[in-house]
């Protein structure tokens, strides 16, 4: 006899476990308590709902399983920020960071085991992308957050951004799946405003978002407003050149009226000339946005040097004159390998890969 293989609760829609719950003959209540316990304490076994009968537990546990993420361990950085290693059911790695700032609690999440773009700047992009997170692999990286926020700093998540590992619009309905359940009252409630999906300019997936009229905020990885350049260091966006993401970005702001970011890395000699600031202020112009200067974190490639951060303020300058809005992203926990675009399961240490 061949064994079915048992399905994660959690796939399953309310309607679904409704469904589930009137062929064994329980009352639908049963639905909303069971997800109570999956999707807001976080629970790891049937055995932990305690509000339902034994007799019930033992056939959701003969029907289905629940997988969810295990942290293997974390680590602090001196600035607070706090590096989760995390295993997923099937033995894979990823890891999901919490940064703490004076006013906020910032949830930096993965949406794929490994990635499948070329950045050359980004740790993530030497792993292989191994497979896409599920939505319910998603959301327990912001619970499991949430509750470090709760137990070390005594405050909840403010914040969510998905600048972790992987492209989330390559994974694009797992990744809004999970964040409807983040934002859902009956999930953590987590306002759409708080959310920010980074991407690094996938332009039909941005215009599916449009489509879709998703409520969070845009993020988008610019590095550079010139395509000869940005090939360069991004080189899979020759089948993504700046003019496709210009009219997506176009067509996404004539949808949801909002504002994008670009993430921005100036590199010596790469990106610092003054035709790079004029082509970033041109770029900036097309739609309303703001620029996120982000500092460069070392993952000891000779290829890419930081520049001195007089060099970020006549960028600044420059986008200022043109009334464009820009902020500095000061680096975190880059003393633990925890900051944007270090994550890479610690390819020395306890790799899998
Ligand atoms: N794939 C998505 C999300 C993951 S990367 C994206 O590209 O947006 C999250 C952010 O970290 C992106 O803005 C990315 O460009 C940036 N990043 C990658 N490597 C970095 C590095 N070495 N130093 C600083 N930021 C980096």
């Amino acid at each position: 006899m061949k064994i079915k293989s048992k399905i994660d609760i959690r796939a399953l829609s309310s309607k679904e476990l409704e469904s589930f719950f009137l062929d064994i003959g329980e009352p639908l209540y049963r639905v909303k308590q069971v997800e109570k316990w999956l999707w807001q304490k976080g629970i790891s076994s049937f055995d932990q709902m305690k509000n339902i009968s034994k007799f019930t537990r033992k056939i959701l546990e003969e029907n289905f399983v629940i997988n969810n993420i295990k942290v293997e361990y974390h680590q602090k950085s001196k600035d607070g920020t706090i590096k989760n290693s995390i295993r997923l059911f099937d033995g894979l790695k990823i890891e999901s960071v919490l940064i703490p700032t004076e006013n906020r609690i910032t949830a930096c999440i993965s949406s794929q085991v490994g990635c499948s773009l070329d950045c050359k700047f980004c740790a993530t992009s030497r792993l292989k992308r191994l497979r896409n997170l599920n939505p319910d692999e998603i959301f327990d990286q912001v619970l499991l957050i949430n509750m470090q926020a709760k137990k070390y700093y005594n405050k909840s998540l403010t914040n969510i951004v998905f600048m972790g590992m992987g492209e989330p619009l390559m994974n694009y309905n797992n990744v809004v799946k999970a964040i409807n359940k983040i934002s859902a009252v009956d999930g953590l409630g987590i306002s759409l405003k708080k959310i920010t999906l980074s991407t690094s300019g996938i332009p039909k997936m941005i215009k599916k978002l449009a489509d879709d009229k998703v409520k969070f905020q845009l993020a988008v990885s610019l590095h550079s407003a010139r395509q000869s350049i940005r090939e360069k260091i991004m080189p899979f966006t020759v089948n993504f050149p700046l003019n496709e993401l210009k009219d997506s970005l176009e067509y996404w702001y004539s949808k949801t009226k909002k504002r994008v970011t670009y993430e921005y890395i100036i590199w010596k000699d790469i990106n610092d000339k003054d035709e790079d600031i004029k082509s970033l202020v041109e770029f900036c112009s097309y739609i309303p946005s703001k620029v996120n200067f982000i500092e460069y974190n070392n993952i000891g490639s000779d290829d890419f040097l930081s520049v001195s951060y007089n060099k970020i303020l006549s960028y600044q300058d420059a986008l200022k004159r043109a009334n464009i809005t820009s902020t500095i992203r000061k680096s975190r926990g880059e003393d633990i390998s925890a900051a944007c675009g270090q994550l890479a399961n610690n390819i020395s240490r306890n790799s899998k890969y």
